[in-house]
């Protein structure tokens, strides 16, 4: 069984969780209501899509 020759140092275990990210990606602002929305779906703030295109009330 492989086993580490050395243990990772701190430094080195920091540098690699750098890239461990707590924001949720693909958000962007609604372009009628400027909350939060995902990226591609219909804002659940005011139902529009893609501007003026509503959808749901
Ligand atoms: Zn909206």
């Amino acid at each position: 069984m492989a086993v580490p020759k050395r243990r990772t140092s701190t430094t080195r275990k920091n540098k690699r969780r750098t890239h461990f990210k707590l924001q949720v990606p693909g958000m962007v602002k609604c372009e009628s209501c400027g909350e939060y929305k995902l990226a591609h779906r219909v804002c659940p703030e005011c139902g529009s899509y893609k501007g003026e295109e509503v959808v749901e009330k």
